[in-house]
C-alpha cells in the first residue's frame, strides 16, 4: 500500500476545494487533510476540519478568526489566522503536496511560500501564473518542484504530452465553452446583467470565473497560463469554441497528429488526477457513451464579441508587468460588475485603460508584480467608482 499523500487545501471552501475534499473522501486510504485555508466562510471551514480531522485551519480574514475557533473550541484542531500563517503553514514538514485553490491575485504569496519549501503544487489558481509567471516557473524549476495543472484544458494538455517527450509542439488548441452570451447579439451582451453572466452552461464555478468565462477572459487567461505551463509562445495557441465541454483541450504535433483528451465536464477529474499523479484512481463520475454523445462542434471565438480574449493574447505578447495589470483592472472590474456598478463591456473598457496606462517593466521583480497589482487594482477600482475608464 502506498503512504497516504498529505495534503493543504488553500481555499478548501471553494469550488475547487470542496471538490478537491470529495476526491479525498473517495480515497481514504491515499490522501489525508493536514490543513485547510479559507477567506471567510468560517462555518463550512470549521465543518471541514471536523468531517476531515484535519491538523491546522487557517482563516486569512482575521475578523473571522473569533468565531472560528469558538466553533472548533471542542476539537484538536489548531486555528490561525492570516496569510502569514497560511505561507508559514504550507511549509510544514507534515505536508507533502499544496492545492493552491484560492481566487485572484492573493493565491501567489502562498503559492511561492510552498515552491521554495519544495512543495508540489496542484495549481487550479491561474492568477498566479497570469500575474507572475516567470518568477513562479523560475523558482519551481529552481527547487524542483513539479506543477500539476488542476484547470480542465490544462490538465488535459499535461495528459496529451505523457509518452511526447522531446517531441516539438506544433500548437495548443485550448476549447472554450463559449460561456452563457456565445449565442447572444453583442448589443444585448453590452445590457446583461449580473444574474445572467452567473448563469454558465456546461461548468458549475465561482462567482469571479463564471464571470470571467462569460467575459472569456478566463480562456485568455488560461492561454497565459498555458503558455507558462508548457512554454510555448502565444502565436502558438488557438482558441476553439467547443459548446459542448467535452473535448478539454488537444495538442497538435509537427506530423499534424492531433491529441485530445475527452469526458464529461467534472472538476474532480483533473483534481484526482493531479493529487494521485502518476496514478490514476477510480472515481465516481459520468462516463462517456460514445453512442449516444451525438456530434461534436468546433468554431472560431467570435472576438468582436469577446474582446477581453484579444486582450489576454496582447497582455502575453507585451510581456512584463502587462499581463499583471490585466489580472489586476480584471479583479477589479469583476468585483465592480459583481457589485451592479459597471456594465458587462465595462470590465474589457477597464482592462484596456490599465494595460495602456501602467508604466511598462520588461523584467519585473516580485516587489514590481506587488506594485503594478496594487497600483492598476486601486486605479480601476476608482475607474469603476467613478464610472470613468480612464487612466
Ligand atoms: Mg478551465
Amino acid at each position: 500500500m502506498p503512504e497516504k499523500r498529505k495534503i493543504a487545501i488553500l481555499g478548501s471552501t471553494g469550488s475547487i476545494g470542496t471538490q478537491a475534499l470529495d476526491v479525498v473522501r473517495q480515497h481514504p486510504d491515499r490522501f489525508e487533510v493536514e490543513l485547510l485555508v479559507a477567506r471567510n466562510s468560517w462555518k463550512l471551514l470549521a465543518e471541514q476540519a471536523r468531517r476531515y480531522d484535519v491538523n491546522a485551519v487557517v482563516i486569512t480574514d482575521e475578523s473571522c478568526y473569533k468565531p472560528l475557533s469558538e466553533a472548533l473550541e471542542d476539537t484538536d484542531v489548531k486555528v490561525f489566522a492570516g496569510m502569514d500563517s497560511v505561507c508559514s503553514l504550507v511549509t510544514g514538514d507534515n505536508i507533502d503536496m499544496v492545492v493552491a485553490a484560492m481566487v485572484g491575485f492573493s493565491g501567489l504569496k502562498p503559492t511561492l511560500a510552498a515552491i521554495g519549501a519544495g512543495k508540489p503544487i496542484a495549481l487550479a489558481n491561474k492568477e498566479t501564473l497570469v500575474a507572475a509567471g516567470s518568477i513562479v516557473m523560475s523558482r519551481a524549476r529552481e527547487a524542483g518542484v513539479p506543477i500539476l495543472p488542476v484547470d480542465s484544458e490544462h490538465s488535459a494538455i499535461f495528459q496529451c504530452l505523457l509518452g511526447a517527450v522531446g517531441n516539438h509542439i506544433r500548437k495548443l488548441h485550448i476549447t472554450a465553452s463559449g460561456g452563457p452570451f456565445r449565442t447572444w447579439e453583442k448589443d444585448r451582451i453590452a445590457q446583461a446583467t449580473k444574474a445572467e453572466a452567473l448563469r454558465h452552461p456546461n461548468w458549475d464555478m465561482g462567482a469571479k470565473i463564471t464571470i470571467d468565462s462569460a467575459t472569456m477572459m478566463n480562456k485568455g487567461f488560461e492561454v497565459i497560463e498555458a503558455s507558462w505551463l508548457f512554454d510555448v509562445g502565444p502565436d502558438r495557441i488557438n482558441v476553439v469554441v467547443h459548446p459542448e465541454s467535452i473535448v478539454h483541450s488537444m495538442v497538435e504535433f509537427d506530423d499534424g497528429a492531433v491529441i485530445a483528451q475527452l469526458g464529461h465536464p467534472d472538476m474532480r477529474e483533473p483534481i484526482q488526477l493531479a493529487l494521485s499523479f502518476p496514478e490514476r484512481l477510480s472515481l465516481d463520475n459520468r462516463k462517456l457513451d460514445f453512442a449516444t454523445l451525438g456530434s461534436l462542434t468546433f468554431s472560431e471565438p467570435d472576438r468582436d464579441k469577446f474582446p477581453c480574449l484579444s486582450l489576454a493574447f496582447e497582455a502575453m505578447s507585451r510581456g512584463g508587468n502587462i499581463p499583471c495589470a490585466l489580472n489586476a483592472a480584471n479583479e477589479a472590474a469583476v468585483k465592480a460588475f459583481l457589485e451592479d456598478r459597471i456594465g458587462f463591456y465595462d470590465i474589457a473598457a477597464v482592462a484596456r485603460a490599465c494595460m495602456d496606462g501602467v508604466s511598462f517593466i520588461g523584467e519585473p521583480s516580485l516587489e514590481d508584480i506587488f506594485a503594478t497589482n496594487d497600483e492598476v487594482y486601486r486605479r480601476a477600482s476608482e475607474m469603476t467608482l467613478k464610472r470613468d475608464f480612464r487612466w
